[in-house]
């Protein structure tokens, strides 16, 4: 066993685990059920901890992380004929039809 990460809060420990498991990554969490301990013991030792079961896993396991920390939405784009707000999928105004402005 390997500590892995410590992750702000459960369920972002649960959000990890669960990928790490999708990814066929044997793991486990540690402290979930500790937060009415904080204030008692320093935050780091209560933090939701995963740990990965085989060390071979780690490089990508961390790699996975890493992927999952970054933001996954773009921002919202603002049109600039209407001034209206659209979702980053979308390649033209929702409302007046104009082409996305190129950043
Ligand atoms: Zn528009």
């Amino acid at each position: 066993m390997k500590l892995l990460a410590r992750a702000d809060h459960s369920l972002q420990a649960a959000i990890w685990a669960d990928t790490l498991r999708a990814a066929g990554i044997r793991c486990e969490l540690r402290n979930t059920a500790l937060s009415g301990a904080l204030g008692e013991i320093p935050f780091l030792e209560c933090a939701p901890q995963v740990w990965i079961e085989r060390d071979d896993d780690e490089p990508r396991a961390r790699e996975i992380l890493l992927q999952l920390r970054q933001p996954m939405r773009e921002p919202h784009w603002q049109c600039t004929e209407c001034n209206e707000y659209s979702e980053p999928q979308f390649g033209s105004c929702w409302q007046c039809g104009s082409v996305r402005p190129v950043p």
